[in-house]
C-alpha cells in the first residue's frame, strides 16, 4: 500500500512537471548590414510596417564603438562593449605577437582566440539549446565547443532567397535535430550605402529589397506553419553617413618621419608609435588637432567604452562626423572609387544608429519604444530562452525587458 502511494505521488509529481514543461521558443536573428534607423521612414518598406503594428520596434538601435561591422555584431552577440569582447575593430594588430586579424583572413576569423566574449550560441547550446547560423561574425570558428551545432562559412554572394531557404530547411529537420536559434545576415545596405550613399536611388532600392526578403521570411515560414510560433528579430550593426573626398585629414602626411604603426582610416585611426615616439607622436597629433581628435589610449572619454583592451593601440584619432582620417592610399583610393558612404563614427551620432524591430510570441504586439543598446540583445535573448547568462556582458535585461510579452515569457 505504501509503495502504491509512494508510486501515485511520484507519477503525478512527474505529470506536473511535464504538464509545466513548455516547448522550447524559434528565433531568428537577422542582421541587415548598415541599415540606418530612418530608411523605415521612406514609405517604401510594407514588411517593416508590418512588424511595427504587430510587434515591438525601436526608435533606434544604439552601436557600441567603433561603429564597424565586426565589433557590432560580436557586441550583439555577446552583450559585451568591444573593449571587452576583444573584436576592437575590424582589422587590428596585436601588437604583443605581430598578428593580424582581418575580417577577409579566413585563417585569422575562424581562431577562436579572438574571440573573448561568449557569443549567444554558446549559451545557448551549453543549456541545451540547438543553435544554427547562416552567416554571423565569429560564428565559423574552428573550435568545435564555440560555434553554433549548424554554420556555413561566410560567402558574400550567396544569394539572398538560398539563404532563407537554407534556413526553411533547418527548420523542417526532425524536433531532436532541429535549431531553435538561427542568425542571418545580409550585407546589400552596407555595400550599396558605402557606394552611393545613403540618399541615394540606389540604397532606396536595396531597402526595397531587403524589405520583400523580409517578406519572403514570412511568406516560407507561414508555408511551413511556424510564422505564429517563430520570433523574427530584426537589427543592424551600424548606421551609415553621407561622406565628401573634401573632408578629409591626411595623417600619414602629417606623422611623416615619425616612426609607429598604423590601423584602419577614415572615421578613426589606430596609431601604435615606436618605442619613445609616443609622446612626440601625440603631441604632433594634439598640436594639429583640427576636424578630429587624438586620445592616448587610456584618455578616451569613458562613454566610448574604448580603452581597456592592450589591442587597442596606444593612441587612438577618432575623426569628428563626416570626416576621414586617412593615408596617401585611402584618400587615393577615396577619389578613385568615389565612395558616398561610411561609418565608424561617434557611436550616439544618429547616423552611426540601426534599427531594432521584433515581432513573435515573446514580443508586445504594436509597440513602439525608444533608442535600444545593441549590448543588451544577448540579455534580451537568454531571457527569451529562460537561460543563465553569461555573468560578464555590459548588457542589461532591465533596460530592455519592457518589450516583453510578459504571458508568453516562460519565467514570468
Ligand atoms: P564594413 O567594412 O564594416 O562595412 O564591413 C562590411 C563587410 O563585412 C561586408 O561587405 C561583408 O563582406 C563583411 N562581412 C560580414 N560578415 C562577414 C563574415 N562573417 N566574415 C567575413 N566578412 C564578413
Ligand atoms: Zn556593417
Ligand atoms: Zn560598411
Amino acid at each position: 500500500m505504501k509503495l502504491f502511494l509512494k508510486t501515485l505521488v511520484l507519477s503525478l509529481i512527474l505529470l506536473l512537471i511535464s504538464l509545466h514543461a513548455q516547448p522550447q521558443p524559434y528565433v531568428i536573428l537577422i542582421s541587415f548590414d548598415g541599415f540606418r534607423w530612418d530608411y523605415v521612414d521612406r514609405g517604401i518598406t510594407p514588411n517593416f510596417d508590418f512588424i511595427k503594428d504587430n510587434g515591438v520596434s525601436a526608435k533606434s538601435l544604439q552601436p557600441c564603438f567603433p561603429s564597424k561591422t565586426f565589433p557590432n555584431h560580436l557586441s550583439i552577440i555577446t552583450g559585451m562593449y568591444p573593449e571587452n569582447h576583444g573584436i576592437i575593430s575590424n582589422g587590428f594588430i596585436d601588437y604583443t605577437t605581430g598578428r593580424y586579424f582581418t575580417m577577409s583572413d579566413t585563417i585569422e576569423v575562424r581562431d577562436a582566440r579572438w574571440y573573448r566574449g561568449e557569443a549567444f550560441w554558446e549559451t545557448a547550446e551549453r543549456q541545451g539549446i540547438i543553435t544554427a547560423s547562416y552567416f554571423w561574425p565569429g560564428s565559423e570558428v574552428t573550435d568545435n565547443e564555440r560555434h553554433p551545432t549548424y554554420f556555413y562559412n561566410y560567402e558574400h554572394s550567396r544569394p539572398y532567397k538560398n539563404r532563407v531557404d537554407g534556413i526553411i530547411e533547418w527548420l523542417k529537420l526532425p524536433y531532436e535535430k532541429r535549431p531553435h536559434f538561427i542568425t542571418s545576415y545580409f550585407d546589400a545596405a552596407d555595400t550599396y550605402g558605402h557606394k552611393y550613399g545613403p540618399n541615394s536611388e540606389e540604397i532606396n532600392q536595396t531597402i526595397a529589397g531587403l524589405d520583400s526578403i523580409l517578406g519572403y521570411y514570412f511568406q516560407k515560414l507561414k508555408e511551413i506553419e511556424m510564422l505564429d510560433s517563430t520570433n523574427i528579430i530584426v537589427v543592424t550593426d551600424h548606421g551609415m553617413t553621407e561622406i565628401s573626398a573634401n573632408k578629409v585629414i591626411n595623417i600619414e602626411q602629417l606623422l611623416n618621419g615619425f616612426k609607429y604603426e598604423r590601423g584602419d582610416s577614415g572615421p578613426f585611426m589606430l596609431i601604435e608609435p615606436a618605442e619613445g615616439e609616443l609622446e612626440k607622436i601625440y603631441k604632433k597629433l594634439k598640436d594639429a588637432e583640427n576636424h578630429f581628435k587624438v586620445y592616448k589610449r587610456g584618455d578616451v572619454p569613458t562613454f566610448y567604452h574604448y580603452s581597456n583592451n592592450p589591442l587597442i593601440s596606444n593612441l587612438v584619432i577618432i575623426a569628428e562626423n563626416g570626416w576621414g582620417v586617412e593615408t596617401n592610399k585611402s584618400i587615393e583610393n577615396f577619389r578613385k572609387y568615389g565612395n558616398k558612404g561610411n561609418h565608424g563614427y561617434d557611436n550616439y551620432w544618429m547616423d552611426m544608429h540601426g534599427i531594432f524591430y521584433a515581432i513573435g510570441p515573446a514580443f508586445k504586439e504594436n509597440y513602439q519604444v525608444g533608442t535600444i543598446n545593441n549590448i543588451d540583445i544577448y540579455p534580451l535573448l537568454c531571457k527569451i530562452f529562460n537561460l543563465v547568462p553569461n555573468q560578464l556582458i555590459d548588457g542589461n535585461l532591465e533596460r530592455i525587458n519592457n518589450v516583453f510579452e510578459a504571458r508568453r515569457i516562460r519565467s514570468i
